[in-house]
């Protein structure tokens, strides 16, 4: 009889390797092709096998039951997505080569959605129509393109890979602030399910856009991204300090333009600034004198605020609303949108110390003409710049920062009106008027938090599931299969485990028990069950905990109970 909650080892395709395979640096793509859960297809694209795939199962269903519970509605969109939208949306250009793209027969063009603000917000305009209807929560869980420059990792940064991606339309920011927190906190019980250890970090909004943003990084020294953190709770990364931009790096070429000579990275323009190098970053925007748009970055101190930013900036006018958007820039935001021809760049390390040079910034030699973030600055070279570091006071609480290197398993935005307005999808408001809606997004890695997962939990001999994302819960390894007595005890006790409920795995292949032990402990297993002649004469199996290495003898008849 087949029992789906029993996997024999002699049946499952797991093909593993003895040794590490050459082109994987980090633990969690070493092992995942070790131990036979995923196979390389193509440079940052993977075959999920039996194993991968049922973990990546296990941790969707995390994903799926807490955004059902929050009463999201799961639905699935095309991976083809019209580039017509993306016209639309005027995110065509600005989100860049990562976009897989390509033309049907017809020649119509498509791409490969690596993101679906664009597709929703054309699926609901036409038919979301009135308030009533609103708040509204859709999400999926499915494969993204994303053509990454360095696709490396294995599942950490693929160019095909699972993501859940949610998106909310609200008629009020309240109703939007109310969603995000509720996402918010349904992103840290996702986490902490999975077995994570994780902070909420502020962070940048990227290519999506919008001004409110919080990332979820996994702690692990293969994280690309390096953060801060305090007990406080405050937790920032590298990319970007309390605010909106990130701050600007001066070594690419088309810059050398830049009028402040020998002024390249943020050291020396904290030399030239005679201020300390580390320091919360923020944007303002401003037009100077001439009407020209002037960015200030300055430090993130919660005691600045943008009118006194202003006052001491001098001859600058804080823009509004209107103003930004007549520049093309998103409300409330900065650096990810990008800056209009002709824009100043400018930047302060320190508000305290705001020089002369930022009052004077129309002179020659103070300022950065014609730079666009996004165009002249890449992002890779941004990630190099570090403004808020280990050591430095904690904004919120003055206490010293600490460092770690964390993996973006997961971010939710407040995007505002940047897409509704762009594509005009609009509704009936309270007042009987048209308004564009205002939208949140929230987005899971799954994949990339699989490898997240094995990252936080492997040691020298392989993964270490936790229970709710492990492929099996227990594996029972009769140590004599064809043995009169081990063989049928090992079934017997398969399917009492599964009939508890259990997913067991039972290794019948004829192997010698130092192979089963080891690859066991490589494919992770919390529990593994050692069956051999001597014990079970004695009515006794070994059980051992792979988290802790801890063994010990029971009883069968102890075992079920201690296993419930
Ligand atoms: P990154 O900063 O690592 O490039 P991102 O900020 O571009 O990620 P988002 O647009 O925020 O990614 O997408 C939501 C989530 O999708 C990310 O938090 C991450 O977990 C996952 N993700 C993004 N890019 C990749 C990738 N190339 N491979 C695997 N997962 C990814
Ligand atoms: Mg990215
Ligand atoms: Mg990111
Ligand atoms: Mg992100």
């Amino acid at each position: 009889m087949n029992n789906a909650n029993i996997t024999r080892m002699s049946a499952l395709y797991a093909p593993t390797l003895k040794e590490d395979p050459t082109d994987a640096e980090i633990a969690s793509h070493k092992l995942l092709l070790r131990a036979g859960f995923i196979r390389k297809t193509a440079a940052g694209i993977y075959t999920f096998l039996p194993l991968g795939k049922r973990v990546l199962t296990k941790i969707e269903n995390i994903v799926r039951e807490e955004m059902d519970a929050c009463g999201a509605q799961e639905i699935r969109m095309p991976m083809l997505q019209p580039e017509e939208l993306w016209q639309e949306s005027g995110r065509a250009d600005a989100y860049g080569p990562e976009r897989m793209r390509l033309n049907d027969r017809h020649d119509h063009e498509f791409c490969l959605g690596p993101t679906h603000e664009e597709l929703i917000t054309a699926l609901v305009r036409a038919e979301l129509r009135s308030y009533k209807q609103l708040p509204l929560n859709m999400y999926q869980i499915q494969t993204k393109f994303r053509d990454e420059i360095r696709p490396r990792f294995g599942l950490l940064r693929s160019r095909e890979f699972v993501m859940k991606d949610g998106y909310s339309f609200h008629d009020t920011q309240e109703s939007l602030q109310e969603e995000y927190d509720r996402m918010y906190a349904a992103y840290e019980r996702i986490c902490a399910r999975c077995g994570l250890e994780f902070r909420p970090v502020q962070a940048d909004a990227g290519q999506i856009g919008g001004a409110v943003t919080c990332e979820f990084h996994a702690l692990a020294e293969a994280g690309e991204s390096a953060l801060v953190y305090c007990d406080c709770g405050y937790a920032a990364s590298d990319e970007v300090g309390e605010g909106l931009a990130r701050p600007t790096v001066y070594d690419v070429p088309e810059m050398q333009k830049v009028a402040t000579p020998g002024v390249h990275t943020i050291a020396e323009l904290a030399e030239f600034l005679g201020i300390p190098e580390s320091s919360t970053v923020k944007a303002l925007s401003g037009k100077n004198d001439e009407g020209k748009l002037v960015v200030l970055f300055v430090p993130g101190d919660h005691e600045v605020n943008e009118e006194k930013a202003a006052r001491a900036a001098g001859g600058f006018t804080i823009l509004t609303d209107d103003d930004m958007e007549a520049y093309g820039l998103h409300k409330g935001s900065m650096g990810p949108v990008g800056l209009p021809e002709g824009a100043f760049v400018i930047a302060a390390n320190s508000l305290k110390a705001v020089p002369k040079w930022v009052v004077g910034a129309n002179e020659d030699g103070y300022h950065y003409v014609g730079a666009q973030l996004g165009k002249d600055f890449k992002v890779d070279q941004w990630a190099d710049i570090i403004t808020v570091k280990p050591g430095d006071c904690c904004p919120k609480c003055g206490m010293e920062l600490k460092g770690a290197r964390g993996i973006e398993v997961a971010q939710v935005f407040q995007l505002g009106d940047k897409y509704s307005r762009a594509m005009n999808a609009t509704f009936m408001n309270k007042d009987g008027k048209e308004q564009p809606f205002i939208m949140g997004c929230y987005g899971v890695g799954v994949s990339r938090t699989l490898a997240a997962i094995i990252e936080q939990h492997n040691d020298e001999n392989g993964m270490i599931w936790p229970m709710s994302v492990a492929p099996a819960h227990v594996c029972i390894l009769p140590l004599a299969t064809g043995d009169d007595l081990v063989q049928p005890a090992a079934e017997k006790l398969a399917e009492e485990l599964a009939g508890l409920g259990l997913e067991v795995v039972i290794d019948d292949r004829k192997e010698r028990a130092g192979v089963k032990f080891a690859e066991a402990d490589l494919m992770g297993w919390p529990l593994q069950i050692v069956m051999g002649k001597r014990g079970l004469a004695e009515g006794k199996v070994e059980i051992k905990r792979r988290a802790t290495g801890e063994r010990r003898d029971i009883s069968l008849e102890a075992l079920s109970e201690a296993l419930t």
